[in-house]
């Protein structure tokens, strides 16, 4: 056995060895692992299903959190509907509802959401591209650039455009089936981005063309963006670069996200992709994480709502993320109205992660998730990392199926804005 394959089955058996005492845990869960909202019974729900590809069958919550509040409070009503076969439902939904532009569909409705080369690993960005590219959806390469080690992998890999253009070329749109313009993240709205001089390695800085071992900050906002004309000049910048691209336009949850989104349609974009308060790694400050943008519960109907009363609910597709941990909650966010949801912490946690919060630091990382230390980076080996997202998605379909075909719902399409089917329970 050689070093790397030596190093990937110790850091497996590591990250499993709570599984292998949880009748002991049922009673007392590892101390520090996880907080109220992913609790260290949610981890351990999602490190199994990422190990079967199926629900958990120990007892162990795998459907929420404990926050005491939004998703966690959120539950199905059970009025009796006439269930269907499991096997007849279909989760797949369209990326573009305009008449005219590519038709393109994804078998779940999920997609992986941007994390630049910087903040993760090289070998972390491959485990989801490959994951990506087996299930048929698509993952983002955040704003720090396209690594050439992604390119096999590009027709389903969305390429971001972030206020810092660290590494955007001409190329690299043009690789892109949807290119996704990031305004804002829920996690730290206003605030920009910030990598942190630690994690800026020769690659890093090459790939975003700055110098090695100093701090890169992205700006908030745009500079070349400040009314709904300026907004549409980008989406045709890109559609110009590629006219075969959907664009996506993610932007936080301010009170006014409605405005936003109807904005962003009649500028001409194909995905409206709003980021709740709730998602962020363990670098987005703690004192904004959760207190800025609005938590996306609220903001889905709001934007749904809207769209739909102005008419164009259904040439527009929305999308959700910030907070996204289960397939219970993709199914309420859904029936909350948005068509999909975007996830990226569940795929860390597939593969590890821990919740220790050390994302910003170079070799801060235990799991090889958030660093861009050479030795750490290669506890991710990339084709086990596409097995562990993949069986983690393999099990969210079957607990999506499972809710939809007690309501009787042939297709997740179906459920989208269904909030007479969510009940309040605590
Ligand atoms: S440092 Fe690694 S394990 Fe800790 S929260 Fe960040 S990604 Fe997860």
């Amino acid at each position: 056995m050689g070093n790397l394959e030596l190093i990937v089955e110790k850091h497996s058996e590591r990250i499993h060895h709570g599984l292998e005492v949880l009748p002991t845990l049922r009673h007392g869960l590892p101390a520090g692992l996880g907080n109220k909202r992913w609790t260290a019974e949610l981890i351990l729900a999602t490190y199994e299903m990422a190990l079967t590809g199926d629900l958990p069958k120990n007892g162990l919550e795998y459907k929420i959190g404990d926050s005491g509040g939004g998703f966690d409070v959120l539950g199905w009503k059970n009025n009796g509907f006439p269930k269907i076969d499991e096997d007849d439902v279909d989760l797949s939904i369209s990326l573009n509802k305009r008449e005219v532009g590519k038709k393109i569909e994804i078998p779940l409705p999920i997609y992986g959401g941007g994390m630049s080369f910087g903040s993760i690993s090289l070998n972390f960005m491959l485990a989801r591209a490959r994951a990506a590219k087996k299930i048929g959806t698509y993952t983002s390469t955040g704003e720090g650039g396209y690594p050439d080690a992604i390119v096999p992998y590009r027709d389903h890999v969305i390429t971001q455009v972030a206020t810092g253009m660290f590494g955007v070329r001409e190329e690299t749109i043009q690789y892109a089936p949807i290119v996704e313009f990031k305004y804002a993240q829920g996690a730290k709205p206003g605030l920009g981005g910030h990598l942190l001089a630690d994690k800026v390695t020769s690659e890093v800085a090459k790939m975003r063309e700055s110098s090695m071992f100093t701090s890169l900050y992205s700006p908030f906002p745009f500079h070349s963006v400040y009314s709904v004309e300026d907004h549409k000049k980008h989406v045709d910048w890109i559609k110009t670069v590629n006219p075969r691209a959907l664009v996506s336009v993610k932007v936080s949850t301010p009170t006014d996200v409605d405005m936003v989104a109807i904005g962003s349609y009649y500028a001409g974009a194909n995905i409206i992709h709003i980021d709740g308060g709730y998602g962020g790694t363990g670098a987005a400050p703690e004192i904004a994480k959760k207190n800025i943008a609005m938590p996306i519960e609220y903001a889905i109907p709001k934007v749904h709502d809207y769209l739909m009363s102005e008419g164009v609910r259904d040439q527009i597709v929305l999308i959700a993320s910030g907070g996204i941990r289960t397939a219970d909650d993709i199914a309420k966010a859904i029936a909350l109205g948005a068509d999909g949801c975007v996830v990226a912490t569940a795929e860390a946690v597939a593969v590890g992660c821990t919740h220790c919060g050390n994302c910003e630091r170079g070799r801060g990382c235990q799991v090889g998730i958030t660093t861009t230390d050479p030795e750490l980076s290669r506890l991710i080996e990339p084709e086990w990392g596409e097995t562990r997202i993949v069986n983690l998605f393999t099990a969210w379909s079957k607990r999506l199926r499972s809710i939809l075909a007690g309501f009787g719902l042939e297709s997740v399409r179906d459920l989208r804005g269904r909030k007479d089917l969510l009940v309040r329970y605590k």
